[in-house]
């Protein structure tokens, strides 16, 4: 058929809101309004500069055709170049576009496929990108903290877990905090520590491994089955929740394949522990992670299949991100008793 729509075309027709260039759009916004805050202008500023000057050292330029958000754009980018003794893998990769949107909610979909239109087109909430970016930055003060015997470093520490996690299940408190802090402490953020550094590197790997499950949605065929809709969360009878819950697993271990294996990551512990860092985030919107629902299997599963696909490539990290994930998963536990009724992770 001739004149189908593209993903991206699909993207911005469709979703009410929906924007060419996220990042630029912010930056436009804040900067039209008279009354927003310099330190904030200056910042998205210095943003949208870096990553133009990123994409000039990559010899690609600012623009984004993957994604309406640079940094996705860019994972995609990766992704094409994790595959490029197989062009028809990359060719299908190139078909990608993931769309940005400001709706709240934690939702990260592969869209089903039309007649109208070809390519393949995910969609991912701002929220989403936000709690991730925020449970890194948790995990990786107990990630930092295990490095170090210094007491005083460690109470810091601490406190900057807690700090984290209280804003992480604050849903208007952390909306607000980010508001003010993230973008108003420009000095903060070019700090370089190492804590950062890993919180960065676990950010990118579990985006990675988000994105190329939802890939693996698309590439496995989960979108084209006649009339199941992920946006509406329909089920027609002719799939079985059985077949869904299959379904989430393959497409985990597309992710895995994807983001980690393709990756050559197999030896990066950071990597291997953001599958397991993903879902303990998901569980933490789950008041029973061990059990299923219609659509899911259970978080529980999800992660020791995760967990077993760590084991088969590397049975050391495998151990020692076992041993912190119970580390963690404990500690929240302890910290708000009862948050999980089960040690679902055991
Ligand atoms: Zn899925």
């Amino acid at each position: 058929m001739e004149n189908k729509e593209s993903a991206k075309e699909r993207f911005l027709g469709t979703f009410l809101g929906a924007v060419k260039d996220w990042d630029m759009h912010l930056a436009e916004s804040v900067n039209s309004n008279v009354n927003a805050n310099p330190i904030i202008k200056e910042a998205m500023q210095k943003m949208i500069e870096e990553q133009e000057n990123h994409g000039n050292a990559i010899g690609l330029g600012r623009e984004v055709w993957y994604s309406n958000d640079y940094f996705i754009h860019c994972q995609i980018l990766d992704f094409i170049s994790y595959v490029k003794g197989d062009q028809d893998l990359g060719d299908e990769l190139k078909l990608i576009y993931v769309g940005k949107l400001g709706n709240p909610g934690l939702d990260a979909e592969a869209i089903n496929m039309d007649m109208e239109s070809e390519g393949y087109l995910i969609k991912i909430s701002f929220e989403m990108e936000l709690n991730l970016v925020l449970f890194s930055n948790f995990v990786s003060y107990h990630l930092f903290g295990m490095q170090r015997e210094d007491k005083d470093q460690l109470i810091k520490l601490l406190l900057g877990a807690l700090e984290t996690f209280l804003l992480f299940i604050d849903k208007k408190e952390l909306l607000k905090k980010t508001e003010e802090v993230h973008p108003a402490d420009p000095k903060e953020r070019d700090q370089t520590s190492i804590r950062e550094h890993i919180a960065s590197e676990l950010f990118e790997a579990s985006m990675k491994f988000l994105l190329s499950h939802e890939i693996g949605h698309h590439f496995l065929k989960h979108t084209e089955s006649k009339g199941r809709n992920l946006v509406s969360k329909f089920i027609p009878t002719d799939v079985t929740s059985n077949q869904l819950h299959l379904d989430e697993f393959a497409a985990d271990n597309f992710g895995f394949d994807l983001s980690i294996v393709q990756g050559k990551k197999e030896n990066n512990k950071t990597f291997l522990l953001a599958p397991l860092v993903v879902i303990l985030m998901l569980a933490l919107f789950d008041k029973t992670p061990e059990e299923p629902s219609q659509t899911h299997p259970s978080l529980r599963d999800r992660y020791l299949n995760l967990l077993s696909r760590v084991t088969e490539v590397n049975e050391q990290i495998a151990s020692e991100n076992q041993h912190f994930f119970n580390f963690v998963a404990s500690w929240i536990n302890k910290l708000i008793p009862g948050y999980w009724k089960t040690e679902w992770w055991k």
